[in-house]
């Protein structure tokens, strides 16, 4: 998603002096202790009815999975406000004790290494109400503009286990998920993956199921309940003609216009393509969801509210940044939240390839000159490990994250070399897990070139490089002297430079040591550095 700048970072920024403590809880939610690594999630069935009026949901959530390591106790997580009915293994209720928004269940006997188990978690209650949604969370109980009930659920960051129980850490997604969710009739209710079926009950409710059958982060897990009318359409694949499922699900007074501004889909997928290889969730589709808030992620049913407006730019922004998630986010996905910088910067990243791939270079330029503007520098991209950071200062995972990419392409200086190894990339880590090591050393070895110190200086340090540069004018030459100051070592990123009046560009290799090169011309009065290429500031001394 797309950090919201104006509120969180002001309100972030007035205590960002002092030193973060972190509590027993953060480490039950962020940490993986031997109580979660003894078990490896295959699969949840989430079932599920919703009382409207109450805003309450109830049922169970059947959670198989595979034995890691032999235990009789394990961690799961529900927040601390929905009631736990029961756990039931084997058709016996078993032990637990909740501590939070964490629960421990405790079993008769050893649950063996390798073994594939299961077990059902019933509860009830009403879910936390999205405060902001999507970046302050919960269920949004809205109507629309008819006064039906229109519901959405977002959760990123602050975790699905605020509405069903599972084990809530980024490591561990199920390899597929069910959902089956009761509505009233005449209400749809759209989750991810692909539809199933529908069932009345004799009550007056109507069951959606759906399923995905891929891996999927437990925050993209979704419901979207409304009165929707659902259009199809077909990509085909520009790659191998392979046909893609799209399907699209709107309030039904906006059939019409979703139609027409839905039309940017199919060229954005076939830039997709182009650069990060084929749509990773082919089996499931894509799916657009009209939602009560902005957009969000969600795997195979990606939340749409932007009510049908394009940028300055000429695209819809939820559409190209969500979907861009498919790629960065959810096929490659990172372990701990403190690297979500993986997910934003990529994603942030293609909103200016989407435009190089429609338009031109020139106006990805602009693009992310625009970007620019939201550079902070307070605090690192990367977050404190093992707490399931969240908190960022500012919104730096986004926007210095896009311009470490795009400083990244030009001290590659190769297009081909830059795009084949985003592709690879995405070919390499499809339907995976990484670290931000991983991303280092795939870049390193795909380039062939050492990357790591550069890296490192955007993510960890809060503040940019800093160029400093000096005309030296020694017997009628004119020397440019030019060093790095970096906190990072051996920071070796290369620069830019020309001359008023000069077409092209000339490149130096800047360190922290002070080095010089004639310019060739007398009396320079100017140097221009490639400021629209590479992230820094400039010091001239
Ligand atoms: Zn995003």
């Amino acid at each position: 998603m797309k950090y919201y700048l104006s509120i969180l970072f002001f309100s972030i920024f007035g205590t960002s002096l002092f030193a973060q403590t972190y509590t027993r809880q953060d480490s039950l939610r962020g940490a993986l202790s031997p109580l979660r690594t003894c078990f490896d999630v295959t699969h949840y069935d989430l079932n599920l009815r919703l009382n409207i009026p109450q805003k309450s949901i109830a049922g169970h959530n059947t959670i198989s999975y595979l034995v890691k390591t032999d235990f009789q106790e394990l961690q799961l997580d529900l927040f601390a406000n929905m009631s736990l009915d029961s756990v039931v293994f084997e058709g016996k209720k078993l032990l637990f004790e909740r501590e939070g928004n964490a629960f421990f269940v405790r079993f008769p006997q050893i649950q063996a290494k390798g073994s594939q188990q299961k077990l059902a978690v019933y509860y009830h209650g009403e879910p936390r109400a999205a405060v902001n949604p999507p970046w302050d969370g919960g269920f949004s109980f809205r109507k629309d503009k008819n006064g039906n009930d229109w519901i959405g659920v977002s959760c990123e960051g602050i975790g699905a286990s605020l509405w069903f129980p599972n084990k809530d850490h980024l490591s561990d997604e199920p390899d597929s998920v069910r959902i089956y969710c009761e509505v009233p009739n005449g209400l749809t209710c759209v989750a991810n993956g692909r539809e199933t079926g529908q069932r009345k009950t004799a009550d007056g409710y109507t069951g959606f199921e759906w399923k995905v059958s891929y891996p999927i982060n437990n925050y993209n897990i979704t419901l979207n309940i409304g009165k929707y009318s659902h259009f199809s359409d077909t990509f085909v694949s520009t790659i191998d003609g392979e046909k893609l499922a799209l399907d699209y699900y709107v309030l039904n007074y906006n059939t019409k216009q979703a139609k027409k501004h839905f039309a940017q889909v199919k060229p954005m997928l076939a830039c997709f393509e182009k650069y990060f290889d084929k749509y990773p969730f082919w089996r499931d589709g894509y799916a657009l969801v009209e939602t009560p808030y902005w957009g969000m992620e969600h795997q195979g049913a990606i939340a749409y509210g932007n009510n049908y407006k394009n940028n300055k730019w000429g695209f819809d922004f939820i559409i190209i940044h969500e979907s861009g998630h498919e790629y960065f986010g959810n096929s490659l996905s990172v372990n701990d939240h403190a690297e979500m910088w993986i997910h934003e910067a990529f994603t942030t990243y293609v909103e200016a390839l989407y435009l190089e791939c429609t338009k031109n270079y020139e106006v990805a330029l602009a693009y992310l000159q625009e970007q620019k503007k939201q550079i902070y520098n307070i605090s690192p991209m990367l977050g404190d490990m093992d707490i399931n950071h969240t908190k960022w200062e500012g919104a730096d995972i986004y926007y210095k994250g896009t311009w470490l990419l795009h400083s990244l392409r030009n001290t590659i200086d190769d297009d081909k070399v830059w795009f084949s190894t985003i592709k690879n990339f995405c070919k390499q880590y499809k339907i995976s897990m990484l670290n931000t090591q991983q991303v280092i050393d795939f870049f390193e070895k795909e380039t062939g070139k050492k990357l790591a110190p550069i890296f490192y200086q955007y993510l960890k340090q809060p503040k940019p490089p800093r160029l400093s540069y000096q005309l030296v004018k020694e017997n009628d030459t004119t020397y440019l002297q030019f060093r790095w100051w970096a906190e990072q070592p051996y920071f070796n990123m290369p620069m830019k430079f020309k001359l008023k009046g000069d077409k092209t560009y000339q490149t130096i290799y800047p360190t922290s040591e002070v080095q010089r090169i004639v310019l060739g011309k007398k009396d320079v009065q100017e140097v221009i550095f490639a400021e629209e290429l590479f992230y820094f500031t400039l010091v001239q001394e």
